[in-house]
């Protein structure tokens, strides 16, 4: 599958026309017997991640994966996911990358828009066992390939034989496909180049320092951009060090993995970071080996920036990323004032920023304006998304949809989106998202879903419900009804207010402002 076209990027530094299968089988020779990944059971080293994903290419050929087709992957952080990432890499098959935690109905959409001909899920995770969702899958797409997983499926065992002849995989091919946080409804499809990617991962490494003697902890989802490649696992084999891999990115997972590992640098949401602080003043924890704590995601309150730096006795790197490509983030030696107040700069010198006002003319500096931007690993269109044009300006910049304005020193400072959208502790929910769940209830009338404040997860989600004639539920019955129908978790709405009329505006439009004061006064 082709994507963006990077030739116009050669002569930038640091860039290289690589695909993965080419940079794994290098990263085996360079750093061959180093210790590469570790997760809660095994681990494993260069050379071998090489190998194994090498082999199971044939294995999974032979399970019916085809070359160059599209797979739906939703991973636990198990270095047998990283494998099976890399192999479909060197067959030029692109996963989509989907958190645990969806269920049906998300995937059955996403199965929809991307086409996707193989499912690869876990067989159980966190108690949940994914096998009806696979029967159910299946009786919708029949033709679909299921692989329920795990640490079986990467035996070695099992997998003697020859050694996979991969397909020519490019540079410009699209490696990955991200799900964005999304601005209308459902997600779109980001559809990240071998190069590009590449680049994204290792320009973030270089930010944040990284060596050979650096141990980073994955603790979010590597489903997620920021532990995947910002600077994540894949920034962290670049520079020859050693990923850990947190298997239920718990608070006290987090801590136990940060002591006993001696791991130096971890990337986490602001939510977290506030839980995982928490825990450090009531339980002792050996963190000394801790360097770095990058925070991304969601907007980092000036207040929780301090206080992670008091107690962690760390360096803090206030990162702003997207899924679509731009990293920002303040370097190791910036002020502290700095790292509070600020996201930094772009992590590679060839991103153009531009801060813009509503009609599309730049604005002057220090005042704000929606961030745009374009280069290197920065997307320019979604992946199948005609309609998505909007998102992007003609001469190929992508909008991010965020406020922001640009300081005397040259840093981005990113005050909110424009637009409404709730990021509870990192996850992106559109309103209409929980709006369309509700609203196929036969009970239920008409809903309205707000963005609130929360102390722990930055915001949380607000459903407003007016029921129809006669009918009624209660707030549990709607959580259930709306558990029963597969929707991931953190889209059931954290609270529900039952509303008989609804407020307006002059002109006849509920009073979204109003609605939220009533939540707000409590
Ligand atoms: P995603 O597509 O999930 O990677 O989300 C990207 C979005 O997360 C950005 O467009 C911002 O709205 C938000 N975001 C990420 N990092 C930050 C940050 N440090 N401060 C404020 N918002 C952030």
């Amino acid at each position: 599958m082709k994507g963006k076209n990077l030739e116009q990027y050669s002569n930038v530094t640091g860039f290289e026309k690589i695909a993965f299968g080419e940079l794994i089988d290098r990263w085996g020779e360079v750093y061959g017997n180093r210790i590469a990944i570790k997760d809660n059971s095994r681990e494993i080293t260069y050379y071998e991640l090489m190998k194994n994903s090498r082999k199971l290419v044939k294995k999974l050929r032979e399970s019916g994966v085809k070359e160059n087709s599209i797979v739906v992957m939703q991973c636990t952080n198990k270095i047998y996911f990283v494998e099976i990432l890399f192999a479909l890499f060197r067959m030029g098959t692109v996963p989509v990358m989907v958190l645990p935690a969806y269920r049906e109905q998300e995937i059955v959409k996403i199965i929809k828009k991307t086409q996707a001909d193989a499912y690869i899920a876990p067989i159980e995770y966190a108690g949940y066992k994914y096998e009806n969702m696979r029967q159910e899958i299946k009786r919708k797409f029949p033709d679909m390939v299921t692989l329920m997983i795990d640490e079986h499926f990467t035996n070695q065992e099992e997998m003697i034989g020859d050694e996979c002849v991969t397909t020519r995989v490019k540079y410009d091919d699209v490696a990955i496909l991200l799900l964005s946080g999304g601005t209308t409804g459902e997600p779109k499809l980001i559809p990240r180049t071998h190069a590009d990617y590449i680049y994204n991962a290792k320009m973030a490494a270089i930010r944040s320092c990284l060596g050979e003697e650096s141990v980073y902890l994955a603790s979010l989802s590597i489903a997620h951009n920021m532990p995947l490649a910002c600077p994540g696992i894949l920034g962290t084999l670049y520079a020859g060090g050693t990923a850990v891999l947190s298997y239920y990115s718990s608070p006290d997972e987090i801590m136990e993995l940060i002591e006993g590992e001696r791991v130096t640098i971890t990337g986490l949401v602001p939510t977290l970071a506030q839980l995982c602080m928490e825990l450090l003043e009531i339980e002792d924890f050996d963190i000394s080996s801790l360097k770095v704590i990058i925070t991304g995601g969601a907007r980092l309150e000036p207040k929780l920036a301090e206080d992670i730096m008091r107690n962690f006795q760390c360096i803090l790197q206030n990162q702003f990323g997207t899924a679509e490509g731009l990293v920002m983030s303040t370097s190791l030696g910036d002020p502290d004032e700095w790292i509070i107040k600020t996201q930094g700069k772009p992590i590679s010198k060839a991103d153009k920023i531009k801060i813009i006002d509503e009609n599309g003319q730049e604005v002057a500096k220090g005042k704000s304006g929606e961030l745009i931007v374009r280069g290197v690993y920065t997307i320019e269109s979604y992946y199948n998304e005609p309609k998505a044009d909007i998102k992007f300006t003609e001469d190929g910049y992508y909008k991010t949809g965020d406020r922001a304005l640009i300081t005397e020193e040259g840093n981005i400072c990113v005050l909110g989106r424009i637009q409404e959208q709730i990021n509870r502790a990192g996850e992106k929910i559109q309103p209409s998202e929980i709006e369309e769940g509700l609203l196929e209830l036969e009970e239920i009338q008409q809903v309205v879903v707000v963005a609130i404040a929360d102390h722990l997860l930055g915001q949380k989600s607000c459903a407003f419900v007016q029921f129809k004639e006669g009918k009624k539920l209660d707030k549990n019955e709607i959580c259930n009804k709306l558990q029963q129908k597969g929707i991931v978790h953190y889209k059931i709405p954290d609270q529900i207010e039952f509303i008989e009329e609804w407020p307006k505006t002059k002109i006849g439009k509920i009073d979204i402002n109003r609605l939220r004061e009533k939540v707000t006064i409590k």
